[in-house]
């Protein structure tokens, strides 16, 4: 009964985009302490392999077009095996602050007593552009990095607001846009951004597996009908894409030791 009362902790972790040589240190140890595990479809086995064996593994959702979980049912299910006493982590895919809903899962384990610690992780966008080489701010270029999603129904973006993305100063790295783009990059030329505006489409950016596609704003949703990708995509959208780097094959991970400091 005293078990039950205990308020417990939860650790809101980001998994970054795949590979584990790409988690911080921080996020390592919580994975490797963990008793229960809720995760994305988009975590990799790579990651899961590095919770003990003991550990309860949960898939929570969420993969675009897939039945998952409810948010509802996700937040009692941590909120139960918190209050358990269980080491609980919530791990998400890249960083859970963006797209992560991580302001819902904490919110919820706050006003129900639950101690809440967030642990960051290097966000898809990021991890697309060191993989390619390529910036995304870059002194007289661009000052300015926005990440966004699209929100689109039959065909025709919803939300207002794209002057700040279409300034040629913007670099714009969209989320979930893959089915979106041809549409968002109908909005940005019709508020001015220029047609040849180089855009780099990064799947499954952070694993060996990953893929670039160049593209400009005109042709992007030609360029991805044609190269069909089925991984997560990322879009990077700006003059920096040019600089881009795709000759080379995804750099080999460093292997993982497990004596970290
Ligand atoms: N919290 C995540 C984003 C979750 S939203 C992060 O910080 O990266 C899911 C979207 O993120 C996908 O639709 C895709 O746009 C992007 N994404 C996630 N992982 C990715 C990856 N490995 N490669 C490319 N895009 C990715």
């Amino acid at each position: 009964m005293l078990r039950e009362l205990k308020t417990g902790r939860v650790r809101l972790v980001g998994a970054g985009p795949g590979a584990a040589d790409l988690l911080t240190v921080r996020a390592l140890r919580a994975i490797e302490g963990a008793q229960a595990l809720l995760y994305d479809a988009l975590i990799s086995d790579e990651v899961l392999a590095l919770a003990p064996a003991h550990c309860l593994k949960i898939q929570a959702g969420k993969r675009a077009g897939r039945a998952s979980m409810a948010q509802t049912t996700i937040n009692r299910l941590i909120l139960r095996l918190a209050r358990r006493g269980l080491e609980v982590v919530r791990l998400k895919g890249g960083d859970p602050s963006i797209f992560g809903r991580v302001g819902e899962e904490a919110e919820f384990l706050r006003a129900n007593g639950v101690d809440v610690e967030v642990i960051p992780g290097v966000t898809a966008a990021c991890a697309a552009a060191a993989q390619f080489g390529m910036p995304l701010t870059h002194r007289g270029e661009a000052r300015r990095l926005l990440i966004s999603t699209a929100r689109v129904a039959d065909g025709a973006v919803l939300e207002d607001g794209w002057q700040a993305a279409a300034d040629r100063e913007t670099t714009l790295a969209l989320y979930m846009g893959r089915d979106a783009a041809g549409a968002v990059a109908a909005q940005l030329i019709g508020h001015g951004r220029s047609r040849a505006t180089p855009v780099l489409a990064v799947e499954n950016a952070g694993s060996l597996a990953a893929r670039a596609i160049p593209a400009t704003l005109a042709g992007l949703a030609a360029a991805l009908a044609a190269a069909q990708p089925t991984g997560p995509v990322v879009l990077l959208i700006g003059d920096v894409a040019a600089r881009a780097q795709i000759v080379e094959a995804a750099p080999v991970p460093l292997p993982l030791r497990r004596a970290l400091p």
